[in-house]
């Protein structure tokens, strides 16, 4: 059933799907990039794991009503998902200081934010993915005003349900990305991938930092981490 590749990113490989043009089929990679893919390594088993906690995320999310482009999971490292045309706005919600808001604006790590401050990041490699306010978000993409609250207030809904998604497996979610799509019906859907590449996840005993910091700050085995966390979700019910 899978059929040409479409497209290849950093951390996933896209696939159309032969004889449904609505389907797409995501392969995660085994690569971890970070400063805007500056810093490179691979880690065999990785893409693995953020299939498998990405699936369980979206259809966590999927049972409390936020719709997104997950249908289901193929194989450890690939996912069926509705074709979209990605936004090209990263979403970032922060409920604690931590990246690039600490050195942006000088505001030290863990500072609580409440209510949670949502961010808009132009996706663009080329530029570094600049910092966006609302006006540039209209500008650079299609969505209309009533789409980019929307936008917002989805991705504030979802923040409140991963706090306690997390909660359940003992981690603080301190910040996390969202990206949106438009399928063929034209609906924005939530999209992408929410995993520790794309989350801040700390530990509420020890306060161990356990997602891509990992990575980006040499703290650690990423695998083990990453192993850890999945093996917490298959431990809840
Ligand atoms: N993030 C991401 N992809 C990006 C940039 C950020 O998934 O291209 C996530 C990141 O993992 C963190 C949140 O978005 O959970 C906020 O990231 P930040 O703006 O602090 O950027 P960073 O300093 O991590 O690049």
């Amino acid at each position: 059933m899978k059929g040409n590749l479409l497209y290849e990113g950093k951390a996933k490989q896209v696939f159309e799907v032969e004889g449904n043009e609505s389907l797409l089929v995501l392969s995660y990679k085994n690569d971890a990039t970070a400063f805007n893919g500056q810093k490179k390594a691979n880690f065999i088993g990785k893409g693995r794991y953020n299939n498998l906690i990405s699936a369980k995320v979206f259809e966590y999310l999927r049972d409390k009503g936020i719709a997104s482009h997950f249908e289901k999971s193929l194989s450890d490292t690939e996912q069926l998902v509705q074709r979209t045309t990605i936004i090209p706005i990263e979403v970032v919600v922060r409920n604690m200081a931590a990246g690039s808001i600490t050195k942006r604006l000088g505001i030290k790590e863990k500072t609580v934010f409440n209510p949670p401050l949502v961010e808009f990041f132009y996706k663009k490699d080329e530029l570094g993915d600049p910092i966006i306010n609302d006006q540039h978000a209209l500008i650079l993409s299609d969505a209309t005003v009533e789409e980019l609250e929307e936008i917002k207030v989805t991705a504030l809904k979802v923040n409140e349900l991963l706090q306690e998604f997390f909660l359940g497996i003992n981690l603080t979610l301190a910040d996390f990305k969202l990206e949106f799509g438009r399928n063929i019906d034209g609906s924005i859907i939530l999209s992408d991938e929410v995993s520790p590449d794309t989350c801040r996840l700390w530990d509420r005993d020890t306060g161990k930092k356990m997602d891509k910091d990992v990575f980006r700050e040499d703290l650690g085995d990423l695998l083990q981490v990453y192993d850890n966390i999945l093996q917490r979700l298959e431990a809840v019910k």
